[in-house]
């Protein structure tokens, strides 16, 4: 072992005891650690000033109860985070995600990936992330809104245009960014657009946000394959999610001439190989909140199942648009045996370590979730540009600043990972580019 691993390997050790129980965290740290040992290596003055130990420690942590009233008049308590991870290039940045399965080490993995992607995007956001261990899944329009103003009535004071952002992720969409701006502006008493992103387009929302996730995760999978003399026409493509990100990536897939070949949910999965019916499923989903087996009663040649899994069937590209772990290594080899050839993430680290290997092993051109889902975050930041100048633009505007920024981003990945001698790896690519970023300006600010 050089000096250099020497020194990550301890720093990694003390950070696994610090933050015990938070597996998640640990993951998505470890393997921004590992592309940087090669900076470190080369630009030895990044392992001074404590900037790595900086960088993994977050700034500030919320934690707070969250009380409410069911329909049955039974008061429920929740948990409610945010985590504001680093403003070293502007105020913090992220989504708010409301599941079962939401913990501090859930919220603290997704707020330092924020951190780099948010770099990756060139545009002055920092990194933070928040949510709540609420489920929306069964609950009444009344419920997620008496929800929403409780978990707003704490976190208002801790957010703002200049301070945080908070936005949308795995359950709060855009009904649930209503309900929770609506309290925000009755406490704060002033309509502060800027506060929160993903908003109504009649109220400070900017068009292409709902799409942005989904057609960045397009654009970025498009430019790694024009990267290997092939394009999305006539490909075949599967889809795991069917929630916002995986709903547009579909739809964009398809504008360019790929056939989707399956989607999923948490009840099942969906095979289509005739391609999906994108206005049904955004139905089935969108406006009816129903499972994925509603679309298949409704439409011809397509079947459900809910045994085995999505990443049998064979494709040209998969895109995981789910959640974190949806792609272990098993699914990996299953894939690649099947012959795909490109995987973008569309979700937060939704393939295990273990995959990543195995894509590796197989030089299946990999674009990491940091990459390749920072489309939804960099339109969000095009957001608060048009509420800061009261303004906004038209649709084709919007989405010409995203395809620019999704190109930028492969570039920017792509260049990265030749100059430190692993050309094609795309995560070492976007770790190295993003932390460099936040590094300088992190050091030339001082020690705070
Ligand atoms: N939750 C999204 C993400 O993972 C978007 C965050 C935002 O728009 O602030 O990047």
């Amino acid at each position: 072992m050089t000096n250099i691993e020497q020194e990550v390997a301890s720093y990694y050790d003390k950070l696994l005891k610090r933050n015990a129980g938070e597996p998640e965290f640990h993951q998505a740290v470890a393997e921004v650690l590992d592309s940087l040992k090669i900076v470190l290596e080369k630009d030895n003055y990044y392992a001074d000033y404590g900037l790595i130990e900086r960088l993994c420690e977050p700034e500030r942590q919320i934690i707070f109860r969250v009380p409410w009233t069911d329909d049955n008049n039974q008061v429920r308590v929740n948990r409610g985070f945010r985590v504001q991870f680093n403003s070293a290039l502007g105020p913090y940045k992220g989504g708010l995600r409301f599941h079962p399965s939401v913990n501090l080490g859930i919220i603290k993995f997704l707020g330092f990936e924020q951190i780099f992607k948010n770099s990756l995007t060139g545009l002055p956001i920092g990194g933070g992330k928040g949510g709540s261990d609420f489920d929306p899944k069964g609950k009444s329009e009344g419920e997620v809104m008496r929800f929403c103003q409780s978990f707003m009535t704490e976190l208002w004071r801790h957010i703002g245009e200049y301070r945080d952002v908070p936005a949308g992720d795995i359950g709060v969409g855009g009904r649930e960014i209503g309900f929770l701006f609506g309290q925000y502006r009755r406490l704060a008493n002033q309509h502060e657009s800027g506060v929160l992103t993903g908003k109504g387009l009649t109220w400070g929302g900017s068009l292409v946000r709902t799409e942005a996730t989904g057609y960045g995760c397009v654009y970025f999978t498009d430019e790694m394959m024009k990267a290997r003399g092939e394009s999305l026409d006539g490909a075949k493509v599967i889809v795991s999610g069917s929630g916002n990100v995986a709903i547009y990536a579909i739809e964009k897939a398809q504008e360019l001439g790929a056939t989707v070949v399956g989607f999923s949910d948490s009840s099942g999965w969906v095979e289509t190989p005739n391609g999906v019916d994108v206005e049904l499923l955004k139905d089935v989903k969108e406006n009816r909140r129903e499972r994925v087996s509603a679309y298949v009663d409704e439409t011809q040649g397509a079947s459900f199942h809910d045994a085995g899994s999505i990443w049998d069937l064979s494709a040209d590209v998969a895109l995981p648009c789910a959640t974190q772990n949806e792609l272990g290594g098993e699914h990996a080899k299953k894939l690649v045996a099947n012959g795909v050839k490109y995987v973008a993430e569309g979700a937060n680290m939704p393939s295990t370590p273990e995959a990543v290997e195995v894509f590796r092993e197989n030089k299946v051109s990999f674009g990491p979730g940091k990459a390749a889902n920072a489309g939804g975050v960099a339109t969000s930041a095009l957001e608060m540009q048009q509420n800061a100048s009261r303004d906004s633009w038209t649709f084709d505007y919007t989405d010409g600043r995203l395809h620019t920024i999704m190109s930028n981003i492969f570039k920017m990945s792509d260049e990265t990972a030749k100059e430190y001698d692993r050309e094609g790896d795309y995560i070492v690519g976007s770790n190295i580019a993003g932390f460099k970023k936040v590094a300088d300006a992190m050091l030339a600010q001082g020690v705070i």
